[in-house]
């Protein structure tokens, strides 16, 4: 069996008024992402670790935020997108760990909620994708609220 590994980081700026999405699913919060897509980090980060296994380069290569194709885009859609990529080289995915870093809200009432959405997407068991969240204790600019950090990795396999 082929092993491969991958990790993905991404981070966005938060603004007032704007939709916070996380793992495919909308936080009820008065703060959201400034982004060209829809600015769902976790996910970025996650396709970026996807991405990084099969070393096929980044999310921003792949979907380039200075095409109107995909502005304001469902980020749950480049998941799908990279999915299929993944599936037509015959990888699968073994598992995934994704780390949220944001002062606030607080985002544990969501974990389950975005592990089976992102885990529908992959179609893979909802406990092989972790989703994780923290604070950085107010310090740094995540803690001041000016942004959300994501770190990820994912395994994948082939036989
Ligand atoms: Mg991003």
């Amino acid at each position: 069996m082929d092993l491969r590994i991958g990790n993905g980081y991404d981070v966005h700026a938060l603004a007032p008024g704007l939709p916070l999405w996380l793992g495919g699913v909308l936080i009820d919060s008065p703060i959201g992402c400034i982004a060209h897509s829809d600015g769902d980090v976790a996910i970025h980060a996650l396709c970026d670790a996807l991405l990084g296994a099969m070393a096929l380069g980044d999310i921003g290569k792949h979907f380039p935020d200075t095409s109107d194709e995909f502005k304001g885009i469902d980020s749950k859609i480049l998941l799908g997108r990279v999915m299929e990529l993944l599936t037509a080289k015959g990888w699968s995915v073994v598992n995934c760990d994704i780390t949220i870093a944001m002062q606030r809200p607080k985002l544990a009432p969501y974990i389950v909620t975005m592990r089976e959405c992102l885990a529908g997407i992959m179609g893979i068991p909802s406990d092989r994708v972790s989703v994780k969240a923290t604070t950085t204790e107010k310090l740094g600019f995540v803690g001041r609220g000016e942004g959300c950090e994501v770190y990820a990795v994912a395994l994948l396999s082939k036989s």
